[in-house]
């Protein structure tokens, strides 16, 4: 028996669908104004978006917020308004020799699928929302949204807003915990997004898989960092810290672990630590150090340190003003160092997501590059280094969802740039004309000649003369 709100689900996809299908053709300026919406409902609301995504985090610097949940996404609509225009553009098609002499036309028209299904996390829970719905109402789409139970009051709010700035044909936000999202990806959509973890992912995908739902899976991973012979350890470590420390490592594209060659472990190491100690020379009372989200997450990562130390790997915590931790509930933890790290430790077995930064040695790239091989591919792969044979190495012989080199996280920033995984970071992707296709459907379109051409071309019975030359032709 589906509850009162799996029955509300269902009654607002039925609505948006029928709405969608009696507005088409819909104007590209509806489409624009959807999206100019969006970023108003940003602009005109970023400082209690900001407030709300702290309150949720316990602390999360509201100008980290407005950088990474609320401008980054307004340009990401600007993005779509400037590209969309190109993107609808229906692909004309060549024919086979001689059917264009004949008149035949082919072409590929992108065309709205419909209703498309969003399902957010927290790390990000604005621009993982907002960002997609750009592309999604640039396709010509109408939007329902499950955003995280996690981030409980920017859900509530991201919900108000939206109730304010769409009618609910063509936007609506749906707040609840597990069992919510379970009956909204049952629903059956004309496409799904889906950011969060692969086990989520996993049960997303089998849900829609009911009534053939397609999916975009934006998932996470374990995104290593190879610093080869030649990087920079001190830029590199910088660049490392700044990407592991943003959001407090929660973070799908965070580096996850480095590899780093066995002679410059130490100053690979300390790179990060000084990376680390001058952008936080403290964090407890620091308003731009992020707290875990949620104490499970918390309890998750002390237990991951614990289990390290237990097995064997010395813990080295970058703790610049001395600070005492284990006395605060702040929810705060300092960037924790795993040297020395086995293959048996709960550290390089799941995706992180969080301030620990387990680091393995090599003595030859080879040996990293065949233990990223053997391992689920990767959302993220960097490299840093200034050798272009070795980089070439890493990049042809690793397959991962994105790359960043000498620096990590920056290609998803990189508008035109699709983003995703690949196996189990994810799958499709969107960002780029890449995006905008995701959320169409690519209908072909051949136009007939007036001649016969299936009798012209043997096809027609009774088969003969023309037939036999016709199959000759063909596999010349
Ligand atoms: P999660 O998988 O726990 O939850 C994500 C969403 O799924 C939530 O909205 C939740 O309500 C919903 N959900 C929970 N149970 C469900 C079920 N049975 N069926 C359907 N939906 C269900 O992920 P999270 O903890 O919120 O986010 C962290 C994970 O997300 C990390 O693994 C991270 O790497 C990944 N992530 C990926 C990207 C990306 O773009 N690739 C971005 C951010 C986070």
């Amino acid at each position: 028996m589906a509850d009162n709100k799996t029955i509300e689900m269902q009654d607002v996809l039925r609505k948006q669908r029928s709405a969608h299908t009696q507005m088409r053709p819909e104007p590209m300026d509806l489409r624009k104004d959807r999206i100019k919406r969006a970023m108003r409902l940003l602009t005109e609301h970023s400082k209690d978006l900001c407030k709300v995504m702290s309150a949720d985090f316990g602390n999360r610097s509201p100008h980290q917020s407005m950088i990474t949940d609320i401008a980054g996404t307004v340009n990401f609509g600007k993005y779509c308004l400037k590209k969309m225009d190109g993107w609808s553009k229906p692909s004309k098609r060549s024919v086979q020799f001689p059917l264009g002499l004949l008149g035949a036309k082919a072409e590929v028209r992108y065309e709205p699928k419909g209703v498309v299904g969003i399902l957010s996390p927290w790390n990000f829970p604005v621009n993982l929302t907002f960002g997609p719905l750009m592309q999604i109402f640039a396709a010509g789409n109408r939007a329902m949204i499950k955003p995280s139970e996690f981030t409980e009051k920017t859900s509530l709010l991201m919900r108000e807003l939206v109730e304010e700035y769409f009618t609910p044909d063509e936007c609506a936000v749906f707040t609840g915990g597990p069992e919510v999202a379970a009956a909204f990806s049952e629903l059956p959509f004309d496409h799904l997004v889906f950011t969060g973890s692969t086990a989520t992912g996993r049960k997303v995908m089998e849900a829609a898989s009911k009534n053939l739902v397609p999916v975009t899976l934006e998932l996470g991973g374990k995104s290593p960092v190879f610093m080869g012979e030649s990087a920079d350890f001190a830029k590199a470590g910088e660049r490392v810290a700044l990407g592991k420390m943003m959001n407090a490592g929660q973070i799908c594209l965070a580096p996850d672990y480095l590899y780093v060659p066995e002679s410059k472990q130490d100053e690979a190491i300390h790179g990060v630590w000084q990376g680390t100690a001058n952008m936080y020379p403290t964090m407890l009372e620091n308003e731009d150090y992020a707290s875990l989200v949620s104490d499970r997450h918390f309890d998750r990562l002390q237990d991951m340190v614990a289990d390290a130390r237990d097995k064997g790997a010395e813990v080295i915590e970058v703790n610049p003003g001395n600070e005492d931790f284990g006395s605060s509930n702040a929810r705060k933890m300092p960037l924790t160092i795993l040297k020395g790290v086995t293959d048996d430790m709960k550290a390089m077995q799941e995706e992180i997501f969080g301030p620990v930064l387990p680091v393995k040695t090599y003595s030859r790239i080879e040996e990293a590059i065949d233990y990223v091989n053997e391992n689920d591919r990767p959302l993220g792969l960097y490299y840093f280094g200034e050798d272009s044979d070795e980089r070439q190495q890493v990049l042809t012989k690793t397959i991962s969802g994105g790359v960043t080199v000498n620096d990590v996280i920056f290609h998803v920033s990189m508008e035109d740039l699709p983003f995703g995984g690949v196996g189990p970071s994810g799958m499709g992707s969107y960002h780029g004309v890449e995006g905008f296709r995701e959320f169409s459907h690519a209908r072909s379109v051949y136009t007939q000649p007036k001649i016969d051409v299936a009798k012209l071309g043997g096809f027609k019975p009774p088969y003969g003369a023309a037939t036999e030359k016709a199959v000759k032709t063909m596999m010349k």
